[in-house]
């Protein structure tokens, strides 16, 4: 059973980690199921489906938005979500900087890093980052603020190249926090593992983990 799932996780985790629900593609009701467990964080990655079950869930749900985002679309994931884990590109967090102004909010954000060898990973490299971060233009972003760092890691069957992969992504979140966040508590999140690989992800350091398949089952994409 859904809540079965979601318990055995959640007492399975650190009490450092957060879980993240990821239902996407999953109709309200197994929502309302894990929010009735006690599940109160959630993960969606597409715009408008966010903000269409944001509308039907209670108001203390902490909404994440873990997806690729247009745009166009900014404005139906700025006004309701706790935190936007996916910014890839400058452009991006300028965008979501934009709209976050005309709806009078701060938005937290985490900075995706690519490390993984797949090349339809999106994200940043270190040095992208660092030159964003010295840049005049990001610091005149006055409503967005950087938590930490986001990364997925290859999906491939291979602990080793996996583990490497997720303390790459420390690494990252380590450099960052140093050369810019050195005495901002609030620039502590890593968000990496998934349900293939959480549990590694967790001893190289995440805290957060998105998990989707292994709470709510398998995904119907039709
Ligand atoms: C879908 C998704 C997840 C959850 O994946 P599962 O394998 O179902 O746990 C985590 N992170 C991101 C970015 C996703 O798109």
């Amino acid at each position: 059973m859904l809540s079965d799932n979601l318990l055995a996780i959640q007492n399975s985790l650190p009490a450092t980690v957060k879980l993240i629900a990821v239902s996407k593609f999953q109709p309200i009701e197994k929502l309302q199921e894990a929010y009735n467990a006690g599940q109160r964080a959630f993960g969606e990655n597409r715009p408008q489906e966010l903000r269409d079950k944001q509308l039907l869930m209670p108001d203390d749900v902490e909404w994440h938005f873990i997806g690729t985002l247009q745009s166009n679309k900014i404005k139906y994931v700025v006004p309701k979500t706790f935190l936007i884990h996916s910014i890839d590109t400058p452009e991006l967090l300028i965008g979501v900087n934009k709209e976050a102004k005309k709806v009078g909010r701060v938005v937290d954000c985490l900075l995706e890093f690519h490390i993984a060898q797949e090349d339809t990973k999106q994200g940043f490299s270190l040095e992208a980052a660092v030159n964003f971060l010295n840049s005049d233009e990001f610091k005149s972003l006055e409503n967005v603020r950087l938590k930490g760092v986001m990364g997925m890691a290859s999906f491939i069957d291979n602990e080793d190249v996996v583990r490497d992969e997720f303390r790459e992504f420390y690494r990252c979140f380590n450099v960052m926090k140093e050369k810019f966040y050195p005495t901002d508590d609030s620039f502590k999140e890593l968000s990496m593992g998934m349900s293939g690989d959480y549990k590694l992800a967790i001893e190289e350091g995440s805290t957060m983990v998105r998990i989707g398949t292994s709470i709510f089952g398998a995904r119907n994409y039709s």
